[in-house]
């Protein structure tokens, strides 16, 4: 008979290890998780890169708004220094000289306040009420101008404005020089907080997300939203702060310490000015079109992977068990149904495969033939049923002295049973032959063989060596002849066959 093909010992083996299978497939159903896992990350990282893009060009355009009315304040602030430094202007009368010099200043939308100060930090004019007799010497601008001759442009910190009404508001102011080069004064524009909070306003960074305006020591100059009570703190004391002041532009993530909200911080140096504009989306804003992918993304591996898992181990396992029958299916097929032993067919396949082996190896292979003495009569005296029980133990025993590996034992037909020993030379299967025989013998004297009638067998030996039977039938029938001879010694006895 031919080897089994080798699909079905491989679909054997695999019957063997629906493990490997489900393994198998749950080891590939982890590498696509795993890779729906990393693509995942790599999206949320690209969502954070665009976040910081978008605020990086927001913040651009903040910056260059707020430089822009500098400029142009600054530029208003030169001019009246310059009017004011002409003798012809300077004569005029001062009311005449007002009109010129602050009637127009209003025009520019953000500038809300214009004066010139003396060197004592009274406001001598301004477009503002002239009525009364400011004194800003305690201003920050008065003071560092008269400290100092080259300050140029300063940009002041933020303060309440006495003249109108305690606005919040800020000051770019320089210098006036008397001819000799002394101190005479202040020249200012105020821009109220409210300029730069419109500004900031028209920004949108997301429902929990922050722009500001801050001043390098610090202080908030604008907010949006604008901060409660408890998030007017100075930002010196902030830890991430001081990357603000160090860098031209930066980015960085941080929980916000006023209202501990995660947030994409990207901020961005005014040139020119003091300022930095932060723009600042919430990490929650900026991940929420990322996060709803992720979820029918992540939902939807899950439950396919889960039931592709299920799938696969279902699978292993019914393939197993149909395997599993088939086997067992074989197995009927190759075995006796009375002694379990196998059967004629089985034994025919094991002999020829045997005979062949021998052909290709210098080793031994001897046959038994074993038969039940007078069973015929056994069967008579003691009826049927006894007759198979005493096949049944006589197959048992047969089992148990043929136990090596390679040995097989089967039911050659009727009460006549046959023993294959591959690789057992004469003396071997002697031994094997006299343990039978003896051990059925003890029948006759045991007590308690369960009730069975003691009965005796007779056994034929044949052994070959490679060239010794010219063939297979040859070798059986020299076991058949030495069982026959058995019998005419008179049963219970081993007989070997002459090899030729
Ligand atoms: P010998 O010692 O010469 O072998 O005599 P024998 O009576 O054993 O030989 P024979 O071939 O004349 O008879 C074999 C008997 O074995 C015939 C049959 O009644 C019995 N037999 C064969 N198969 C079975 C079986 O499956 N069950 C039972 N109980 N008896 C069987
Ligand atoms: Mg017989
Ligand atoms: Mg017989």
């Amino acid at each position: 008979m031919p080897l089994r093909p080798y699909a079905q010992r491989l679909a054997t083996s695999a019957g063997h290890h629906p493990f490997v299978v489900g393994t198998l497939g749950t080891l590939l159903t982890l590498v696509v998780l795993a890779i729906s896992v990393l693509t995942l990350w790599a999206n949320r990282e690209t969502a954070i890169e665009h976040a910081h893009e978008t605020s990086k060009n927001v913040a651009a355009v903040l910056a260059s708004h707020i430089s822009r009315t500098v400029d142009s304040a600054d530029q208003s602030l030169q001019m009246l220094i310059t009017a004011l430094d002409k003798p012809g202007i300077r004569n005029l009368d001062p009311e005449v000289q007002h009109d010129l010099l602050f009637s127009r200043t209003t025009s520019a939308q953000h500038v809300t306040g214009m004066g010139v100060t003396d060197d004592k930090g009274r406001l001598v004019d301004g477009c503002c009420s002239t009525t009364h007799q400011w004194d800003f010497s305690d201003r920050d601008y008065f003071f560092v101008h008269r400290d100092h001759a080259n300050v140029g442009l300063y940009i002041s910190a933020v303060y309440q404005a006495r003249s109108r009404g305690g606005v919040e508001t800020i000051a770019l102011s320089r210098r006036m020089n008397r001819a000799d080069g002394t101190f005479a004064g202040t020249a200012l524009v105020a821009i109220d907080l409210d300029y730069f909070k419109q500004l900031l306003e028209k920004l949108d960074v997301g429902p929990r997300g922050i722009t500001a305006i801050v001043r390098i020591d610090g202080t908030l100059v604008a907010r949006n939203p604008p901060p409660g009570a408890a998030q007017k703190f100075n930002l010196n004391k902030s830890l991430t702060f001081p990357r603000m002041v160090n860098q031209e532009s930066g980015f960085y993530v941080a929980p916000s310490a006023s209202d501990g909200v995660l947030r994409l911080y990207t901020f961005q140096r005014v040139p020119g000015t003091p300022f930095i504009a932060v723009v600042a989306p919430a990490m929650s804003d900026a991940l929420a079109p990322w996060q709803r992918l992720s979820w029918i993304v992540g939902l939807s591996s899950v439950s396919v992977s889960l039931a592709f898992c299920a799938g696969v181990w279902l699978l292993a396992f019914a393939l197993r068990g149909r395997l599993m029958a088939e086997s067992h299916l074989r197995e009927l097929t190759q075995t006796d149904p009375l002694t379990g032993l196998k059967n004629r067919r089985a034994l025919d396949v094991a002999l020829e495969n045997e005979w062949d082996r021998l052909q290709r190896n210098d080793s031994r292979l001897s046959v038994l033939f074993v038969d039940a003495d007078h069973f015929k009569r056994y069967n008579d005296e003691h009826g049927h049923a006894q007759g198979d029980t005493a096949l049944q133990y006589l197959a048992n025993c047969i089992s148990k002295h043929a136990r090596r590996r390679g040995d097989l034992a089967a039911r050659y037909g009727g009460e006549e049973f046959v023993v294959v020993l591959p690789d057992t030379d004469e003396a071997g299967a002697k031994q094997i032959a006299e343990a039978i025989r003896t051990e059925v013998e003890a029948t006759r004297t045991a007590i308690g063989t369960r009730g069975l009638a003691p009965f005796t067998v007779s056994v034929g030996c044949a052994t070959a060596r490679r060239s010794s039977f010219p063939s297979l039938n040859a070798l059986t029938k020299a076991a058949d002849d030495a069982l026959y001879a058995a019998k005419r010694r008179g049963r219970n006895c081993v007989d070997y066959a002459t090899t030729a």
